[in-house]
């Protein structure tokens, strides 16, 4: 370990040096109270062990801070104190100290605490380590949680996350969003003539596609098998009818050869356009089944095109 002492008195200071030293540990030394404090904060320590009594800063005093000051490593504290009576013992742990020594110091007193310590201290130190490797794990997963693991768009979860927000943002500040559903064309017949893994191949270029045509504030999901939700904060119907045309003539323009789809002859999407303003009693779920309206007529009216709801 690398232990801190602090003792104003030259004498006890050297002899506890030599002995911490010679029971294989590193030893800082500090002259009072305020000097340790400065030492804590610069130099990395695992155990401190302090005179009570000293000039400028108290071993009271410097307990406190130590204890105060939120380190992510612990700190083993211990008294040095000739005022070993019962009330001194319990004042010094109130303020956080962890064990005392009485002077003069003996070297047998001192072996079994510093074992103690060591013990401690390394305790803490592996239970931040695992706190800190859970913590990771935790967001790791969150993350997983909230993206399709084929595409990297945004989970359903993590949708109906945001549907509650925007929700909540449309109704209290009376935000608009566009929201833009789309489809791929003829996907099944793709997959049928050229294998699922291929059709995977297709819903993650059109998926890159998308994310690289957004434009900042566009948020992209996955919704379904071959649908894809783009959400578009404080945009009118027209800016969300323009945003989906961009969207549609990006993956035609990506050129997937598709025979299976009689017209374009390449992958292309149908897209259908909704608004949510300031919502009067409409749902988001409502909001969502509207734009599904108009995806299905964009389908009728023969794939590859984008229709927006009737104006508000
Ligand atoms: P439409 O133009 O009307 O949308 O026709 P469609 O064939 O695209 O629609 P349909 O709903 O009949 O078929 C959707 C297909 O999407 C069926 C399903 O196998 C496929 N699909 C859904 N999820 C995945 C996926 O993760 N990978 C692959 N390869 N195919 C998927
Ligand atoms: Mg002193
Ligand atoms: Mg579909
Ligand atoms: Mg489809």
């Amino acid at each position: 370990m690398r232990i801190l002492v602090a003792e104003d008195d030259a004498g006890s200071r050297r002899i506890l040096e030599a002995a911490v030293t010679s029971l294989g540990h590193e030893c800082v030394a500090a002259i009072d109270g305020e000097e340790a404090w400065r030492l804590f904060e610069t130099v990395d320590v695992d155990a401190v062990i302090s005179d009570r009594m000293m000039p400028e800063m108290d071993g009271i005093e410097l307990c406190r801070r130590i204890r105060a000051s939120g380190r992510d490593t612990y700190t083993y504290f211990i008294f040095l104190t000739g005022f070993d009576k019962k009330a001194d013992v319990l004042s010094g742990m109130e303020a956080g100290a962890d064990d005392y020594l009485s002077k003069p110091l003996d070297l047998n007193e001192l072996r079994p605490r510093l074992l103690v310590a060591s013990r401690v201290t390394s305790l803490h130190r592996q239970l931040s380590q695992q706190s800190a490797q859970l913590e990771r794990l935790n967001r790791q997963l969150f993350e997983q949680a909230r993206t399709d693991p084929l595409t990297q768009l945004g989970s359903r979860l993590k949708l109906s996350e945001d549907l509650e927000n925007i929700h909540a943002r449309a109704d209290r500040y009376g935000h608009s969003y566009s929201a833009i559903m789309c489809d791929v064309d003829f996907f099944k017949a793709y997959n049928d003539s050229k294998g699922h893994l291929a059709g995977d191949d297709v819903l993650r270029a059109v998926a890159r596609t998308l994310m690289n045509t957004a434009r900042r504030g566009d948020q992209l999901y996955r919704y379904g098998g071959e649908e894809f939700l783009i959400l578009l904060p404080e945009q009118s119907l027209d800016d969300g009818l323009m945003a989906a045309e961009r969207y549609r003539q990006a993956i035609e323009e990506l050129a997937i050869p598709h025979d299976s789809n009689p017209t374009a002859k390449v992958v292309t999407i149908s897209a259908g356009v909704a608004l949510l303003s300031r919502i009067k009693g409409k749902s988001v779920g409502a909001w969502l089944n509207e734009a599904d309206a108009a995806l299905y007529r964009a389908k009728q009216q023969g794939r590859n095109q984008v229709v927006r709801t009737d104006a508000e």
